[in-house]
């Protein structure tokens, strides 16, 4: 609209911005952007932006390949101060960015943009009446080099106080507030379970702003890490033996008509609605194939193993931390405190594609009326309990390879993605499998090599 577009032009003239970013993603959650200087904006929000998609992944295999990027203005910021390009004489070159829509030369949204996606799986939500609001934890290791080798940053070492403890608290201080400069609000953060882990929680929002949150932190987290010599990764399971990192993500409906949080029954069992006990059933029903999307790594199963607060159960529970789905206990503010967090999804994920499948999975639930199992809170740290579990709860899939059968395996979620998403994904991630599959691991070699 008009006020956006004036306020936009009115940074622009004001900061001295000199280029502008526009940015997108593709289909396996990597952030791109093409650059141009501020004199073409304003034709670019006319007519878009043209270029050539073919030679991206998962855009490949589609036979358009001009594209036209789209921005959403209401996005357009000037990069903080620490993604600036560095002070080398050109100090005039201020550069701001903008996430883009993209579209086919028709004028068409492009079936194969992933914020399309789960744009249009928003639409459906509301046409039912419902908001999606999610607020994601964003785990991730500091890492430095030491003799080209990878290592956590220490922040404590034998109860001594490390004073890198100070670069890492300050450095998720400088990150928070790079994102808050961008329009992203982080609630909290600290430190995690492993050396060198952190977390940033984003403080709840509609489900697009935080999609857009998401692949914004990302870079913004890896920049701020570079420029203090540090190395910030996303992969879900770095090291063997220690925590990996997630992405859990806690979820909401709002009523539209009533703005109230439709999973709230104070009268009912856990003060859980029925609508909310159906969105969870459904996303339990869809949960082996939604895997792919959450968590789409080889590495990801990694993580996804007993012992480390991760989950591999299709289970829901209150407070165990191996549960797929858990629902913490109301507060004195029910309407805030109740939500849906689920615990699969990884950092590695495309957020677009992984908010789109999670609502998708959890409205199917709400629309077949599927009934939600008991909760399982019975001691799942207790190793025979942990046995006998196995016995009767579906587990997630142990490999990237399950993961992608049980997405061939998933009508709804075909149709959630789209089919070029969905055959791009698959042919993309079948692809990384086989590969991982024929390469010979050092993991072998140590333990079979000195015995046969
Ligand atoms: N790092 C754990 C994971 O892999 C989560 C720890 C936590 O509960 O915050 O999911
Ligand atoms: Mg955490
Ligand atoms: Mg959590």
């Amino acid at each position: 609209d008009q006020i956006t577009y004036d306020r936009v032009m009115a940074i622009i003239e004001q900061e001295h911005v000199r280029f502008v970013n526009l940015e997108f993603i593709d289909v396996i959650g990597m952030a791109k952007c093409v650059t141009i200087p501020v004199e073409q904006f304003p034709e670019c929000l006319q007519h878009g932006k043209w270029f050539d998609g073919s030679s991206l992944e998962g855009f490949a295999r589609i036979a358009e390949s001009d594209m036209y990027l789209f921005p959403d203005l209401s996005t357009f910021t000037v990069l903080p101060s620490e993604l600036q390009p560095l002070a080398d004489g050109s100090e005039g070159d201020i550069v701001a960015r903008v996430i883009c829509n993209v579209h086919t030369p028709d004028g068409e949204s492009f079936d194969g943009d992933p914020r399309a996606i789960l744009m249009q799986t928003l639409d459906m939500a509301r046409s039912l009446g419902y908001e999606f609001r999610v607020s994601p934890e964003l785990e991730f290791f500091l890492l430095r080099f030491e003799n080209q080798v990878p290592t956590p940053l220490r922040n404590d070492r034998g109860g001594y106080f490390d004073l890198s403890t100070d670069l890492a608290t300050a450095l998720r201080r400088r990150m928070a507030s790079a994102l808050q400069h961008m329009g992203f609000t982080i609630e909290t953060s600290h430190h995690e379970v492993a050396e060198g882990q952190h977390e940033l929680d984003f403080e709840g929002s509609e489900a697009l702003h935080i999609a857009d949150g998401l692949m914004t932190a990302k870079y913004v987290i890896k920049a701020i890490a570079a420029r203090n010599e540090l190395y910030a990764t996303f992969l879900p399971k770095p090291f063997y033996g220690i925590n990996g990192s997630g992405l859990h993500i806690h979820q909401q409906l709002v009523d539209v008509k009533t703005g109230r949080n439709a999973f709230v029954d104070e009268s009912a069992e856990y003060g859980l609605s029925e609508i909310g006990r159906r969105f969870i059933a459904g996303q339990l029903a869809h949960a082996r194939a939604m895997c792919a999307i959450l968590a789409p790594l080889v590495n990801s199963y990694k993580r996804l193993v007993h012992g480390f607060e991760a989950p591999i159960f299709v289970n829901w529970g209150r407070v165990n931390r191996q549960a797929l789905i858990r629902v913490p206990r109301l507060s004195t503010d029910p309407q805030a405190s109740m939500r849906v967090e689920l615990r699969c999804t990884d950092p590695s994920c495309n957020p677009y594609l992984a908010l789109a499948v999670m609502l998708r999975s959890g409205l199917d639930g709400i629309q077949r009326k599927l009934e939600l199992p008991a909760p399982m809170d019975e001691n799942l740290f207790l190793q025979e309990e942990q046995e006998r579990l196995r016995r009767r709860a579906r587990l997630l899939p142990a490999t990237l390879g399950e993961a992608l059968d049980g997405l061939r395996e998933d009508p709804l979620i075909r149709e959630a993605l789209g089919d070029s998403i969905y055959e791009g994904f698959i042919d993309a991630k079948s692809i990384e499998w086989i590969e991982y599959r024929q390469h010979v691991h050092a993991w072998e070699l140590d333990r079979y090599l000195p015995v046969f």
